[in-house]
């Protein structure tokens, strides 16, 4: 009998606020230990916190863009643990009353299209961090991060296998980058992924008991640690074992889940009202405002890139690859004649020299005013797409002036038909075996000749008109 997977996903993410969650502290990456910290984040006795209300601002954006349905009145609680990270020895958190509930994101599957519930939103502050030291028996403890903005985000367990995990992570990833809440660096640990994973019998309706997966550094270890996990239990359940509740600390490089703990439940935690904050009212106006200011989500740019400007799908997903990619097309769209052509450039030749030159999305900087006008020179046929490709990326590295970079390499796209019937009979009294081949019946020479006239014109031949005279010389 055949098993299926029952899986569901936590995701806590770092708020890209100025400061963090409860006091003035700023919150940045990578700082000196211990510089940005002060009594109320190293948890001393009566320091009061104090809510930072773009954190509010920023759960209720993630919430709004996710379906959720916003509390009218929101708590804070107490998450009673000691941890040498966690100065307080308590997180402040929510449990009764968390900010949003109820939401849902859709991701496609091999099946087509499937909602993914969301259970719940809710804001946290994260823990400070310990650095074992390599080779001497002691810890250091750095409480920059202590205080620092989190959501949580818990999806209900409707995740049925690998790929459909790694897809709402995915859309989930891509909606709190576009809206501007996160930087969602895994790498940087501001984007953090466990996994709930329990596996029943196809047709059944109770799962087993779910284990907690955690420390899982990329999407694609979360594709095996969801599968390796699920194995397992189908492995221990078939051998008529049990399967016990338990945390497991993924190991990517041995691709196995070490067990850490017997998994707490929400009792052994002590929540309790957080009696330092008051309840949180959310009013209606509040709600509104965000709902009105939310920008327009990836997948509407998708949607409205294909159905307003024919663009490609395949093009409309690699121009909404970033919110920084997808505002370079939208600006350079707006300032020439043809969208289709500002994408051609953009999903094809910026994209590509990001990834060869390994630039980050926060640091794309072209100009679209230069993209603009290289796009209606190769829409009006001033130059061909070869030529466009190398003053693309001309634009990319060195911020060349188009017009002056084509007119200073003459590089002008060659349409006289004189010239070009000069180069086809130029090439095919020098190609005579090509030519031979080709009347022979083998079509690839074709190309083949066509590419040798490109070389004789510099690159710069028209290549309707180079298509055209090739096949009147040869085929008349
Ligand atoms: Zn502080
Ligand atoms: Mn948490």
């Amino acid at each position: 009998m055949s098993w299926e997977m029952v899986a569901g996903v936590e995701v806590h993410v770092e708020l890209a606020t100025k400061t963090k969650v409860f006091c003035g502290c700023a919150n940045a990456f990578g700082a000196e230990p211990n510089t940005f910290i002060c009594p109320v984040c190293t948890g001393m006795p009566g320091a009061l916190p104090t809510l930072n209300r773009q954190v509010v601002e920023y759960a209720l954006r993630a919430g709004l863009a996710l379906g959720c349905d916003i509390a009218p009145q929101t708590a804070f609680d107490r998450k009673n643990y000691f941890y040498p990270d966690l100065p307080k020895a308590y997180q402040i958190s929510q449990l009764s009353l968390p900010i949003c509930q109820n939401g849902s994101l859709e991701i496609e599957t091999k099946q087509g299209t499937k909602q993914i519930r969301i259970r719940q939103i809710h804001i946290e502050e994260d823990t400070g961090k310990l650095m074992h030291h390599p080779t001497q028996p002691y810890t250091l403890v750095d409480f920059n991060r202590c205080g620092v903005p989190l959501l949580e985000i818990v999806s209900q367990p409707d995740i049925s296998d690998a790929d459909e995990a790694i897809a709402y992570l995915e859309n989930l990833r891509e909606i709190l980058l576009f809206l501007g809440v996160s930087d969602c660096k895994m790498q940087e640990g501001s984007l953090r992924v466990d996994l709930n994973v329990s596996v029943r019998r196809q047709g059944s309706k109770e799962p087993s008991v779910p284990t907690e997966l955690k420390n899982i550094n990329s999407f694609q270890a979360v594709g095996r640690a969801i599968r390796w996990e699920a194995a397992r239990q189908i492995q221990v359940l078939e051998a008529g074992g049990k399967i016990q509740r338990e945390t497991r600390r993924w190991d990517d490089a041995n691709n196995r889940g070490i067990v850490l703990r017997s998994k707490e439940e929400a009792e052994q935690y002590r929540y309790m009202p957080e009696p330092d904050l008051p309840v949180l009212v959310i009013d209606h106006g509040w709600i509104e405002r965000v709902q009105r200011e939310l920008p327009e989500l990836p997948r509407e740019k998708r949607i409205r890139y294909q159905k307003e400007m024919g663009i490609s799908h395949q093009q409309a997903c690699t121009l909404t690859g970033s919110p920084q990619m997808a505002a370079l097309f939208e600006q350079t769209a707006a300032l020439c004649r043809n969208p289709r052509e500002a994408a051609h450039l953009i999903a094809g030749e910026v994209a590509r020299l990001c990834t060869e030159t390994a630039t980050r999305p926060e640091d794309l900087k072209v100009d679209a005013e230069k993209l603009a006008a290289l796009a209606d020179m190769i829409d009006s046929g001033r130059i061909n797409r070869t030529v466009g490709k190398e003053v693309a990326e001309r634009i990319f590295r060195l911020n060349v002036d188009p017009e002056t970079y084509v007119a200073e390499h003459g590089l002008a796209m060659v349409s006289d038909p004189n010239v070009v019937e000069a180069a086809v009979r130029r090439v095919l009294r020098e190609q005579t075996k090509s030519v031979a081949d080709y009347r022979n019946g083998k079509e690839r020479a074709f190309g083949y000749l066509v590419g040798q006239v490109m070389k004789s014109l510099k690159g710069k031949g028209d290549p309707a008109l180079v298509h055209r005279v090739l096949h009147q010389l040869l085929d008349g």
